[in-house]
């Protein structure tokens, strides 16, 4: 997800800035610093593109130290290009420029282009600047063998595919439901439960997305798709389609998309079908598939409703705070309000920060282990004694089963880890490598070796996982019903 897009429209459209006009004679000026900015930044993008690829060249390998500082180097970009956008909108008065000099105010959507415009010019600099860089180092999703062109063509593609929920969210908000409906907005629930009704839409609707943000083409007949298709048949699986989602080799990696057995895509990466065998190829898309058999995704909507409760719960903390503030204002003799507000939203920031870092990290990764045993599920085989192993889909003849009903077999176990490993080798990571979201690659085989040695353990395994599943439940749902009788109770409804 482009974060940095997402906070660029947050600072575009959800903070109000000052109104009226930039006097004329200030035109020239605001113009020339912008200019500079962009410059700025996107000198430091191509500096930094150009060192990395001549330190790659000169040394004729790509080394660690090289990759961390490009890593850190982009990223820092990314932050000034924020710092410089925030700066031309608020401070240098871009938005008034284009909604009072220039009259562009009441346009639908072109207003909104203008004010956005001075981001995507940086956006479009910046990729194009590091593209040498990524290239050299061969980091980064998307094409990068395809030249210049195509790359930038990648990289919006996935922006917009990617924001392109927002977008519509922002919009049907404000442009839409105001126009229609104008009392609405004067309700209580009716920002947490218009969130709550177009997120549900977003999931429902999001493999349209996928297929905006990534260059993708049907998985041909053959033995693997076949082979697939077979093993998904003997769990029930329902899906759409299988689609080959091509990066011009660079990335091994799969995902699943869409809540709807109707309307729902497995995506295979061009690389993972090159390099894996079939029967590797079958264990991650059995860990895809577990994914939609524990129902995750739907889990993880529930999880951002019910998040949605906690943070009211934390606003109206937070907002007990305030006479410290004042009092701290005071202190400090600031302006009124000036400390009390900053400091307010600062303290929510980093509340909601470390919530989802804290909860969200730790039901992510529970939910990959999970997958990760269901995909060793899916290529185990189902008789009682094994080795001898016997090819779970040369098998299916019998009859299909339930996706529940699966067990996991030593063989299957290990397909899995070594298709797991595969991942690692082939993507150049570090398998120790920390992950947020996935957890690290080293302790997802451990895990599998561990079960593999004790396959009784899975029941535990999963019986915690249902629990921790039911318990966060039960908290959401708390944390809403209690942030809906604390708003009736404060009288608005
Ligand atoms: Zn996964
Ligand atoms: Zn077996």
């Amino acid at each position: 997800m482009p974060v940095s897009l997402l906070i660029a429209l947050l600072l575009a459209f959800g903070v109000d800035g000052p109104r009226g006009r930039v006097p004329a004679g200030d035109v020239a000026t605001v113009l020339g610093f912008m200019l500079g900015g962009v410059a700025l930044t996107a000198a430091l993008a191509f500096g930094l593109g150009f060192w990395a690829a001549h330190r790659v060249s000169r040394a004729g390998h790509v080394s660690n130290p090289v990759r961390r500082r490009f890593t850190l180097g982009s990223r820092l970009i990314t932050v000034l290009s924020l710092v410089v956008y925030a700066w031309i909108i608020h401070s240098l008065g871009w938005s008034r420029l284009v909604l009072s000099n220039w009259g562009l105010r009441g346009w639908i959507l072109l207003d909104d282009l203008a004010i956005f415009f001075p981001f995507l010019a940086i956006q479009v600099l910046v990729w194009s600047g590091l593209f040498a860089g990524e290239r050299a180092l061969r980091v980064g999703a998307g094409d990068l063998a395809g030249g210049l062109g195509r790359h930038l063509v990648l990289r919006t593609r996935q922006s917009i595919g990617l924001v392109m929920p927002v977008i519509v969210l922002y919009l049907a908000r404000h442009d839409l439901i105001d126009k229609v409906w104008p009392r609405w907005a004067r309700y209580q629930v009716a920002e947490p439960l218009e969130v709550s009704v177009l997120g549900a839409l977003v999931l429902l609707i999001s493999p349209v997305f996928v297929r905006i943000a990534w260059p993708t083409h049907s998985l041909p007949p053959g033995p693997l798709r076949e082979r697939l298709e077979s093993a998904a048949d003997r769990v029930g699986f329902k899906f759409t389609d299988i689609l080959v989602w091509d990066t011009g080799n660079m990335m091994v990696n799969a995902c699943v998309t869409g809540i709807l057995p109707g309307f729902r895509y497995v995506l295979l990466t061009d690389a993972l079908i090159e390099t894996m065998t079939p029967y590797e190829a079958a264990a991650v898309f059995g860990h895809e598939v577990g994914h939609v058999v524990h129902r995750h995704l739907l889990y993880f909507g529930f999880f951002f409703v019910g998040s949605l409760g906690v943070l009211s719960l934390m606003a109206t903390g937070v907002e007990s705070t305030a006479p410290m503030f004042d009092w701290l204002g005071r202190a400090l003799s600031a302006p009124s309000g000036l400390v009390s507000e900053t400091g307010q939203g600062l303290a929510l920031l980093i509340l909601l920060g470390v919530y989802f870092w804290v909860v969200f990290g730790r039901l992510s990764r529970r939910f990959e282990r999970q997958a990760d045993v269901f995909g060793a599920k899916f290529v185990s085989c189902q008789t009682a004694v094994c080795p001898p192993h016997i090819e779970p889909d040369l098998a299916a003849s019998e009859s299909s089963q339930s996706a529940h009903s699966l067990k996991l077999c030593p063989v299957g176990v290990r397909r899995f880890a070594d298709a797991l490993a595969g991942v690692a080798i082939h993507n150049g990571l570090d398998p120790a490598g920390r992950s947020w979201r996935h957890g690290s690659i080293a302790s997802r085989l451990d895990f599998l070796g561990w079960l593999e040695r004790n396959p009784a353990a899975e029941q535990s395994f999963q019986t915690s996982v249902f629990r921790f599943r039911v318990g966060l439940g039960l908290v959401l749902l708390l944390a809403v019903v209690l942030s809906i009788m604390s708003s009736l109770w404060s009288g608005g409804f």
